[in-house]
């Protein structure tokens, strides 16, 4: 079997390593230096895209429509980049083995790379009911999402079962983002959590209330308070119902499950020190490891903002983080510094015609503000988190660019509030638009 080897290598292909390419390039990166090894099938491409366009009847996205880096504003890399700049992208490659002390990575059919500098960015893998040996759960027809294959698969369902009964099991982003995309494609949702209200992990209930009554507008049937304990099969192994802990039956063509990601560490457990379920870094990406890196879902980072260690499923760290490894990286070969990482958390999410953005931290109390009848024609209103009399977190729903600024300045300058939270609701999006 082959061996190869490179000065710099990125196991995972997806958004952090596409992202890591680009600033490679930047500074100046030499022909066959960097190799980037996947396990996908196809260059780094912006992964929030397939729980959105993908997924759509009309205006449907398609590579190499979504390929990094358009999802920030950037250029986008097309396959042919990466041979153009001398970088090698190792696709349809799946890394099983990793031994960081002798700086060798192998792969599934037993290629050998070996590297002198590692950036890990292999991302999370999806939790699955199978996992927890929910009776039914292989049947045919029940989807994840994670990966571009997965959201093939699903568009594929999505023509075969038309005018079809669908079953979104979870209640966070992806569960809400696919119940919109499979409502658009007229098929009929229901949507199954156990929380008392939807992305409990974010949301308010003030502002969850907003989210459940416009899905119900939409004709998204919200079931809470219980969980999908079986599925039931017809003879082709195919999915036909979904059974709840609370007795119900719903009848299902289609079941997607999105109840959440675990980061992809495994290849080098017991190698790296590890904190808080991920890879844990400094606030340059370095691990514990020396010349080896992790960036994005996977790494636990210093988030200087509210001095602890946190690990950030979102793809702008995801970006951001990549970046600054290869700016480390290279600061520390060429001896120019590099500022430590200093990140403002900031989510967005997209369904239906809504939008919102969040920036900062959802601790403390919290007012809402704004329009928040699900009837509203404008449907503007937020949120703003307040801790020790700061406002530290702000999201906003249906904000122009302008508003979305204004939140994201909030969240990093955190103001003192002046006045009642009461005050502080009334002024609404006047309190950001000041600072
Ligand atoms: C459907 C979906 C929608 C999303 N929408 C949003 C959104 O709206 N807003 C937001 O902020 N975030 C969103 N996210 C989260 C965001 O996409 C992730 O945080 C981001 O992709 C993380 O980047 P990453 O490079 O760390 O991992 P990934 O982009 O997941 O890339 C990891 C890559 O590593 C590869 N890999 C893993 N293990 C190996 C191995 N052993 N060998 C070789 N290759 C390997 C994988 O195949 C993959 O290509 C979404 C995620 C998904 C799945």
């Amino acid at each position: 079997m082959t061996e190869k080897s490179f000065k710099y290598v990125i196991v995972g292909g997806g958004v952090a390593a596409g992202y890591a390419a680009r600033e490679f390039a930047k500074q100046g990166v030499k022909p066959r230096e960097l190799a980037i090894i996947s396990k996908e099938a196809v260059a780094p491409y912006e992964r929030p895209a397939l729980s959105k366009a993908y997924l759509f009847p009309e205006g449907t996205a398609r590579l190499p429509g979504f390929h990094v880096c358009v999802g920030s504003g950037g250029e986008r890399l097309l396959p042919e980049w990466y041979p153009e700049k001398g970088i090698s992208l190792i696709l349809n490659t799946e890394i099983v083995k990793a031994d960081l002390a002798s700086k060798t990575l192998i792969s599934a059919i037993g290629e050998t790379f070996k590297y002198q500098i590692l950036i890990i960015a292999t991302g999370s893998s999806v939790i699955r009911l199978t996992d927890f040996g929910v009776q039914g759960a292989d049947a045919k027809n029940i989807f994840y999402l994670r990966e571009i294959d997965d959201a093939d698969k699903l568009v594929e369902a999505i023509k075969a079962k038309k005018n079809g009964k669908a079953v979104v099991v979870g209640g966070g982003y992806i569960g809400l983002e696919l119940s919109a995309a499979l409502r658009i494609n007229d098929i009929e949702v229901s949507m199954v959590y156990p929380e008392p209200w939807c992305m409990p992990r974010l949301f308010t209930a003030g502002l969850a209330a907003f989210y459940e009554a416009y899905y119900e507008k939409k004709g998204v049937k919200i079931i809470k308070g219980t969980v999908a304990v079986g599925f039931g099969t017809n003879d082709n192994g195919e999915v036909i119902d979904v059974k709840l802990k609370d007795g119900r039956i719903i009848e299902a063509d289609i079941v997607v499950v999105g109840v959440g990601g675990r980061p992809l560490t495994g290849l080098f457990k017991g190698q790296v020190e590890e904190e808080k379920g991920g890879i844990k870094t400094d606030g340059f990406f370095r691990t514990s490891v020396p010349d080896v890196y992790a960036v994005g879902d996977v790494a636990t980072f210093p988030l200087k903002l509210y001095n602890e260690l946190r690990r950030v499923e979102h793809v702008d760290h995801s970006r951001k983080s990549a970046e600054q490894a290869v700016k480390a990286i290279f600061g520390g070969e060429n001896g120019t510094p590099v500022d430590e990482y200093d990140y403002l958390p900031f989510f967005y999410s997209r369904s239906f015609d809504l939008s919102w953005q969040f920036y900062g931290d959802n601790a403390g109390e919290s007012v809402l503000f704004g329009d928040s009848q699900p009837t509203s024609p404008t449907h503007k209103f937020g949120s703003y988190w307040i801790k020790d009399g700061k406002v530290v977190g702000a999201f906003l729903e249906s904000g122009s660019p302008q508003e979305n600024k204004a939140i994201e300045k909030v969240a990093r300058v955190q103001p003192a509030v002046v006045g009642s939270l009461d005050e502080l609701a009334a002024l609404g999006l006047a309190f950001a638009s000041k600072i």
